[in-house]
This record gives structure tokens, sequence and C-alpha cells, in this order.
């Protein structure tokens, strides 16, 4: 009887540690996925970042010479430019 519940007990502990370890390896799984989202995210903004220095506003139109430039409307929205201020605070950081 007592032998009985001791070997329930060790299945059940068993089944937990096998449940717990699941959830680690799935809470690392997307760790990582989640870094490398972060990675290519990165890796979208400095592309974008490389545009701003051909396609600049300035008094006579975008940088690049066309006075009504679509890359310049695209790059310019305030969401952009806010995510690439940040990746650069985060670089000098
Ligand atoms: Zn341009």
């Amino acid at each position: 009887m007592a032998q009985d519940h001791e070997y329930e007990v060790r299945v059940r502990w068993g089944e937990t540690a096998d449940e717990l370890n699941d959830a680690l390896d799935l809470a690392d799984d997307y760790r990582a996925k989640m870094h490398a989202a972060y990675r290519s995210r990165d890796n979208i903004l400095r592309q974008f970042d490389k545009l701003y220095r051909y396609h600049r506003e300035t008094e006579n139109g975008c940088a690049c010479g066309k006075t009504k430039c679509e890359t310049l409307a695209v790059i310019n929205a305030d969401w952009i430019s806010d995510l690439i201020a940040r990746v650069h605070e985060r670089d000098v950081n």
C-alpha cells in the first residue's frame, strides 16, 4: 500500500519534471525566435537608415533630386524615424 503510494508519487513527480522541462524548452525556443525577430527588425531598420543618406528632405525636394520622392515618402514616416533613432541610441549605449 505504502509502496504503491510511493511509486505513484514518483511517477507524478517524473511527469511534473517532464512538463517543466518541456515548458523550459518551449520558453528557450520562444526566446530564440524573439531574438531572431529583433535581429531581422534591426537589419531592416539599418537598411532604412542607409536610405536616409540618399533621401532626405531639402529645400528643393528630396536629396536624391526628385521633387516628389516616393522613397522619402515611405521612410519619412515618424514611426520609422523613431525606431531608427532608438536603434542608434542602443548602439551608442
Ligand atoms: Zn529621394
